[in-house]
Parts: C-alpha cells; sequence; structure tokens
C-alpha cells in the first residue's frame, strides 16, 4: 500500500533496525521500546489488522507468528516473552498495518492496561 507507514518499512523506503526478514515477513525493533527487546514482527502484504483477516489468511499468519518465535530466539528472550497485537483504535492501535509487538527482556506485568 503506497501510504502505510510499515510499508515503506518493509520496503527499505523508511530506514528501521531490521530484526528479521525472509519473503513474507519483515521485523524492526520498536521505534519508542517499552521494554528492552521490542521488536515489531509484520507481514510485508498489507493488511490493516487481525479483524481484517479471514480463514485464506492461515498461512503467511502462521508464517508471521513463527517469524516471532524466531525472533526471540535469534534474540535471546525465547525463556520469557509476550506477543501483542493490538486491533482496533480502542484496544491501542495506532498503525494500521497488522504488526506482533515482541516483548521481553525484563519482568511482564498482568493483566496489561
Ligand atoms: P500500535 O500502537 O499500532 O500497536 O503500535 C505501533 C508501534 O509502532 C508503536 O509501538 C510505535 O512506537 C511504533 N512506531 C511508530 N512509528 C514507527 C517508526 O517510524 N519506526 C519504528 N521502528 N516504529 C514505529
Ligand atoms: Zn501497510
Amino acid at each position: 500500500m503506497k501510504d502505510c507507514l510499515f510499508c515503506k518499512i518493509a520496503r527499505g523506503e523508511i530506514p528501521s533496525r531490521k530484526a528479521y526478514e525472509d519473503d513474507e515477513v519483515y521485523a524492526f525493533h520498536d521505534i519508542h521500546p517499552q521494554a528492552p527487546t521490542h521488536v515489531l514482527v509484520i507481514p510485508r502484504r498489507h493488511v490493516a489488522s487481525l479483524d481484517d483477516t479471514s480463514e485464506t489468511d492461515q498461512a503467511w499468519l502462521g508464517r508471521t507468528m513463527l517469524a516471532v518465535r524466531t525472533v526471540a530466539r535469534e534474540l535471546g528472550i525465547s525463556s520469557g516473552y509476550r506477543v501483542v497485537t493490538n486491533c482496533g483504535t480502542p484496544a491501542g492501535q495506532t498503525v494500521f498495518h497488522i504488526h506482533f509487538h515482541l516483548l521481553g527482556g525484563r519482568p511482564l506485568g498482568w493483566p496489561p492496561g
């Protein structure tokens, strides 16, 4: 999508600190980290949110989630981390290209806000 921030980041048109990439997935460090490790894992395809997915999206959704696991392992936080997707404005979504926050490197409180 032409004007989407995360599409531009995945295409390399806006700089980011890369954590992982493959042909379907791109991952980069959040610009305002909420934990010592805070990475955003996104599909290269433009989909606005989890609520905009359907049964036909199983393959790339699965690939994206496995990439989260891979990034967690590569960054050395696989003993404890959290994966969050904010879906919709009331849940705190500000960028409308689906993304999974990978947070770790400190104890994480529950419930989240
Ligand atoms: P949301 O609030 O939509 O769940 O998460 C969006 C995330 O994107 C926020 O944590 C925010 O800090 C991050 N973010 C917004 N703009 C940029 C950017 O230009 N570069 C990077 N690396 N992260 C960004
Ligand atoms: Zn996009």
